[in-house]
């Protein structure tokens, strides 16, 4: 299906794009396009403005800090998280990026996209999370740093909001990380994700089963604990065509376990 018109604006500053949000309430952020040209196609969202962020070198590239800490300009694509020595560091970046959909969505998509648009069934969102990382937001009253699991607030809704920009994502060091997931076939849409860092306990983030990243943490990350906790969330995900809200409970208890398991390979 065509898109409808729409206005188009490519900004040459971070503060020009931020202006350009708060002066047209109809305007939406353009990244790598995969989720917001799909939805304008469907006619699910019809901004009357496209901020298109691609020409923002501020926003690109992935550095490594002195302290180990990886700092992830929100156009950096899923491929170059994949292909990146500095991100690296924090191995389960790329791990987690190379399972997301295919290649040409891997190579457009944006780090800054997927956890913009907050879809319940994304990856990224539950990694950012267990991982600790800080989402770094601009706006007409200057800059925030907003903890991830503060930054998740409903489907589609995150702590960016309108007139805003996500600018870069920071990943504190570590390497003892997991994330498993039931998708629907190879590389498909999660069904059920779970993503976790084990640092003498464990802090897991189980996605798809609420509009948010549902965070755990366990003082031990034996097989027991791990589901003893997710047992003890009262999760209540949604049934669908694809999973009862049963399953999904009983998938997330065992995500949460594969994923701890596959961490403390890696301590
Ligand atoms: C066939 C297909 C399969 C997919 N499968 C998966 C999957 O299995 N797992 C998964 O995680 N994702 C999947 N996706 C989604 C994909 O990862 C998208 O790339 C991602 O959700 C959005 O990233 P984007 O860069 O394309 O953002 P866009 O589509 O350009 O933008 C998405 C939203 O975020 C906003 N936004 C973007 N950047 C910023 C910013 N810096 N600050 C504020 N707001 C911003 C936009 O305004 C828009 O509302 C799939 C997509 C397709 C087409």
């Amino acid at each position: 299906m065509l898109l409808r018109e729409v206005e188009y604006a490519r900004p040459a500053s971070v503060q020009d794009a931020v202006r350009l949000l708060a002066e047209h309430d109809g305007a939406r952020a353009l990244a790598g396009g995969q989720t917001l040209i799909n939805v304008m196609k469907a006619r699910a969202a019809s901004p009357d403005m496209l901020i298109d962020l691609n020409g923002l070198e501020d926003l690109k590239g992935i550095d490594l800090g002195p302290d180990g800490t990886v700092s992830i300009g929100a156009m950096a694509t899923y491929t170059e998280l994949m292909e990146s020595a500095e991100a690296r560091a924090r191995p389960i970046l790329g791990e987690v990026c190379a399972q997301i959909a295919d290649v040409q969505v891997r190579n457009r998509g944006t780090i800054g996209g997927n956890v913009c648009s907050n879809d319940p069934t994304n990856h990224l969102p539950p990694l950012m999370v267990a991982l600790g990382a800080t989402m770094h937001i601009v706006g007409g009253d200057g800059e925030r740093a907003v903890p991830a699991e503060e930054f998740f607030l409903g489907v589609y809704m995150t702590a960016a909001g309108p007139g805003e920009l996500l600018t870069k994502i920071t990943v504190p060091p570590g390497k003892s990380d997991g994330f498993a997931s039931v998708a629907i076939g190879r590389d498909g849409t999660c069904i059920v994700n779970a993503a976790a860092s084990v640092n003498g306990g464990a802090r897991i983030a189980i996605g798809c089963v609420d509009a948010v990243p549902v965070l755990l943490y366990t003082d031990s990350p034996e097989d027991d604990a791990v589901r003893s906790a997710v047992r003890g969330a009262s999760l209540d995900p949604p049934s669908d065509v694809h999973a009862s809200a049963d399953y999904r409970r009983h998938l997330a208890e065992v995500v949460a376990a594969r994923a701890v398991v596959q961490a403390k390979a890696k301590r």
